[in-house]
């Protein structure tokens, strides 16, 4: 067995796959590793199970998910604006600044991704010197890439306390998924239609993750399966102890 089939084999027959509406209380504040599929997309170790499209990290496992599908309940830091009202915090999401990137090439909107596509302070300042049309059309789109978010993509994600370890589970099982053979981007994709930048940095369209970091690190190793054990066990009891609440399982 692969270390790619291991990965998806021991993250689905252990964790629950997470869809939207969810509870943000039904996802741990502490640290944790997440793994991202998008609907359609299928891994090369089975029939019609879903591929691992996205793996990322975080300090608070709550706040990161809260961002990326815009949640804004209670206790998701999603109503922290910040420089003006219209900058809600999950703009820092990078993931969703890429499904943003998609959907202006999409429609060769050349200005707006040129200005929008910046990190977040530096588009913060490009908004504002815009005004407030170009905020507007900003916003429309973050509702647009909060639907595409919610519809498309599901997670799993493990508790993972100590910031070595999930640095070590989020490069070694990128690395693992990235280089699998069998698991291969569709060719309705969305992230084939992601655009190139202009540097000779590695491209999300010229691979099959939403994240270009990490994609030629090493597999997983013993250590590494170790770890994402001792996590999915950890996982498993603090969703035990909070089993009053139901997490809504997605079809794929
Ligand atoms: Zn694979």
């Amino acid at each position: 067995m692969s270390e790619c089939q291991w990965l998806h084999e021991q993250l689905e027959g252990n964790l629950p796959l997470v869809a939207f509406p969810f509870e943000l209380e039904q996802i741990p504040k502490t640290g944790g590793v997440y793994f991202f599929y998008e609907k359609g997309e299928s891994c090369g170790h089975g029939s019609d199970r879903p591929r691992i499209v996205r793996v990322g990290i975080s300090g608070s496992v709550r706040q990161r998910i809260g961002h990326h599908f815009a949640d804004e309940s209670k206790g998701s830091n999603c109503r922290m604006y910040l420089e003006f009202p219209d900058k809600p915090a999950y703009v820092r999401s990078s993931f969703r600044r890429d499904i943003g990137k998609v959907l202006l090439s999409q429609r060769k909107d050349d200005e707006f991704l040129d200005g929008w596509s910046k990190g977040y302070d530096k588009k913060a300042e490009w908004l504002q010197l815009r005004g407030r049309v170009w905020i507007s059309k900003d916003k429309k789109l973050q509702q647009e890439i909060t639907k595409i978010m919610r519809e498309k993509f599901t997670f799993r994600f493990i508790c993972v306390d100590e910031k070595a370890d999930r640095d070590k589970i989020e490069k070694r099982c990128t690395g693992t998924v990235a280089q699998c053979v069998l698991c291969q981007p569709s060719e309705r994709w969305l992230g084939l239609q992601h655009p190139n930048p202009k540097t000779k940095r590695p491209k999300i369209s010229e691979g099959k993750l939403w994240q270009v970091n990490n994609r030629s690190e090493k597999g997983i190793d013993d250590g590494t399966k170790t770890k994402v054990l001792k996590a999915i066990t950890d996982t498993k009891k603090w969703l035990g102890s909070r089993s009053q609440l139901r997490i809504p399982i997605s079809q794929h």
